[in-house]
């Protein structure tokens, strides 16, 4: 295994620099690396994965540590998972229009001091290891592109075998991230920054109606509903390009689980299902095509990221759907929807 982390937390700046810094984002960076340490999954690194305030004062320092565990991926068993904690920009009047990351020696208003996204989807894209995972925790990351082939950034991309996934603090038309700390969560997570601060405590939590391993559908769900719970956060974003929600990320650190017994049966329970482990058990649902039709009815009405999973499920059921009977069935309940503007 040659899995890979780095975590970037960028919270000191020049004292001229006009950016202001955050205690939040360097203990969100911290805590990462405990996180990743504890997981059995992650925690066999020599080196520890989060960069120090030398490394990320410059893109020189936070692109090489990059390139180097990017190579380090190399094959399908593989994972590279880059984590960027800090302040983001979007200047729409550079090559392409970018999000840009702050570093250490960034300041405010000079786009040539920070980092280009470009720069760091090209290394991640780069790498042979099979799933390529971002987590932005910034401003402006609700306007990052999809790691994958079908990215706005154009460039190499190496191979692919689980996909990629971009997970981000802000998604929709919210642009600011909140830097400040949630309250609600426990020590030491009340010190990270809002986002950062839910995802790691899904990790320290576990989750126990899942099995062993935490998938990206199961992190999602997790840090949506604990967001949600507090009642006052604004929704992250999970961009799955080509990779699945079953992709497993972290170790489930859940105490006393209890898988699932019963399989879903309602239109919620299944577009629950497919959102935490996508369309591995989409074969069972079509054995029912109307109700297949009537959650992929739903996921269209929902986000981006249902939305997305309803053209996936979409995409299949010509062939899952071989009977010309069942397909009738099953756009018999989607095109009144359709036609309804749904
Ligand atoms: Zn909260």
């Amino acid at each position: 295994m040659a899995s890979r982390a780095v975590v970037v937390g960028v919270g000191t700046y020049a004292d001229d620099s006009g950016i202001h810094g955050y205690p939040t984002i360097e203990a969100s960076a911290r805590a990462y690396g405990e996180a990743l340490d504890r997981d059995p999954r992650w925690g066999t690194a020599a080196r520890s994965p989060v960069l120090d305030r030398e490394e990320v004062r410059t893109a020189d320092g936070v692109m090489r540590a990059l390139h180097e565990a990017a190579a380090a991926g190399e094959g399908p068993q593989d994972t590279l998972l880059v984590v960027y904690v800090g302040h983001g920009a979007y200047w729409q009047d550079v090559p392409g229009g970018q999000v840009h990351f702050a570093l250490g020696s960034s300041r405010v208003n000079e786009p040539w001091t920070w980092l280009s996204a470009w720069y760091v989807y090209r290394a991640i894209r780069k790498s042979k290891a099979g799933l390529k995972v971002l987590i932005a925790d910034c401003c402006y990351s609700s306007m990052l592109p999809h790691l994958g082939p079908e990215s706005a950034l154009p460039g190499i991309l190496g191979t692919r075998y689980q996909g990629t996934c971009v997970l981000t603090a802000v998604g929709g038309n919210v642009h600011n991230a909140w830097a400040g700390a949630c309250p609600n969560l426990p020590a030491p997570l009340d010190s990270c920054t809002t986002f950062s601060g839910h995802l790691l405590n899904v990790l320290a939590q576990g989750m126990p109606e899942h099995p062993d391993d935490l998938t990206l559908g199961a992190l999602r769900a997790g840090i949506d509903e604990s967001m949600q719970e507090c009642g006052v956060h604004h929704t992250p974003r999970m961009l799955l390009n080509d990779a699945s929600e079953a992709a497993p990320l972290f170790t489930n650190h859940a105490k006393g689980r209890r898988p699932r017994t019963r399989a879903p049966v309602t239109v919620d329970e299944w577009v629950r299902e497919l959102l935490l482990n996508g369309e591995r058990s989409l074969p069972d649902l079509m054995r029912v095509p109307d109700l297949a039709g009537r959650v992929v009815v739903r996921l269209k009405a929902g986000d981006e990221q249902s939305r997305e999973l309803a053209r996936r499920v979409d995409g299949r059921a010509g062939e899952l759907l071989p009977d010309p009977v069942d397909f009738v069935r099953y756009w018999g309940e989607i095109e009144p929807a359709m036609l309804g503007g749904g």
